[in-house]
């Protein structure tokens, strides 16, 4: 018998480069706005409105009043490995939620993408790109910031189409993952419409919250969390080796069982991360059975070389340099807050 032809190796081209990376930073429906959010918050946009269609499936559009791209550069923001928000001399002081360049390259990877901007001064333009392929820069119709529109989302990766679940998780997800965002931009305001056949129904909106931070945190967080957690909750600060948190927590009367509100942030990026939500339980040991968990949103401020967030293609994991201390900090001032708040607990009527 013949040996089986040895297999050679081939440089892949840019197109399936961008498919293979675009399985870990766009996951599903929710990943994409979540890219697609950030990168208007980056932008600097005070107004971020979303519309779906078949749970994004079919249609995410999200359109910002931010700083817009001139026309050289909508090419370039669908490069891989292009951005404008690193040097790449120091990855270790990142002050944006992106950097890596990755996000719209994989989207026009693997859906259609439509991108419409315009820089003050400049006219507007639009750019299309299909399976990795752009088309021309075109003339286009914009007052101000950006247009994202990406439609039929891994149509050129069926595989992944399989995965998707039906238009109603996939739209769940996707609100869910915008509310995420919106709770740590209080001065943003924040729509999600959904545009299913003709449609034009909303699914949720917040409106810019003016104010002290402490007052439009709480906010934001009645809006999107409810009044009752709000009315429920205590604000947190404390600080310590150059770590800050800040947030509130829910008096342990409001505990839930399984499926509670935790919501982390480290330097205002959603993470997932066992690590803190473990410390927020330690805090509660002495107020909550363990059946029972303690609503919460905390804000977790650092400067950035104290926190990796170059772990995951999603970045939604961080390493923090010093752990221990980013436990203690949790710990010790929510465990201020609780004790300091006993009175209260004892006389607010469980929920
Ligand atoms: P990253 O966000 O990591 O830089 P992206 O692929 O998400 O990578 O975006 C590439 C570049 O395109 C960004 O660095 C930015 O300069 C530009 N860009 C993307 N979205 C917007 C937007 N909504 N407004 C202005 N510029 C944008
Ligand atoms: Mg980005």
């Amino acid at each position: 018998p013949t040996p089986p032809a040895r297999p050679v190796i081939r440089q892949l081209d840019e197109a399936a480069i961008n498919r293979i990376a675009a399985g870990e930073v766009v996951e599903r429906p929710a990943s994409a706005v979540k890219e697609l959010v950030e990168n208007a918050l980056d932008a600097g946009a005070r107004r971020v409105e979303v519309t779906i269609a078949a749970g994004g499936k079919r249609l995410i559009r999200v359109k910002d009043d931010g700083c817009g791209m001139t026309p050289e550069e909508l090419p370039l923001a669908l490069a891989r490995h292009a951005t404008s928000k690193i040097d790449g001399s120091d990855l270790l002081a990142i002050h944006s939620f992106g950097f890596r360049g990755e996000a719209l390259a994989s989207l026009g990877a693997v859906g259609r993408l439509t991108l419409t901007s315009r820089v003050t001064g400049f006219e507007a333009a639009a750019i299309r790109v299909e399976g990795g392929r752009l088309g021309p820069v075109t003339p286009a119709a914009l007052d101000r910031g950006t247009v994202v529109e990406l439609r039929d989302l891994f149509h050129a990766t069926p595989a992944r189409l399989k995965f998707m679940r039906s238009d109603r998780a996939e739209g769940q997800a996707l609100a869910e993952a915008l509310r995420r965002l919106a709770m740590a931009e209080p001065h943003v305001a924040f729509s999600l419409r959904d545009a299913t056949e003709g449609r034009d129904r909303e699914i949720f909106r917040v409106d810019a919250e003016t104010g002290d931070p402490v007052e439009a945190l709480g906010n934001r967080l009645a809006a999107i969390l409810g009044r009752e957690f709000h009315d429920n909750a205590l604000p947190v600060d404390g600080s310590r080796e150059g770590l800050h948190l800040t947030g509130f927590a829910a008096l342990p009367t409001y505990s839930r069982g399984a499926g509670v509100s935790q919501h982390v942030f480290v330097n205002g990026r959603p993470v997932t991360d066992r690590q803190l939500t473990g410390a927020l339980r330690a805090a509660y040991m002495d107020y909550l059975s363990r059946d029972r968990f303690p609503a919460a949103a905390l804000f977790v401020e650092c400067e950035p070389h104290l926190v990796d967030v170059n772990v995951h293609p999603a970045k939604s994991e961080v390493r923090f340099r010093d752990p221990q201390a980013v436990r203690g900090l949790i710990v010790s001032t929510l465990r201020a807050a609780l004790s300091g708040a006993g009175h209260r607990a004892s006389t607010t009527v469980a929920t």
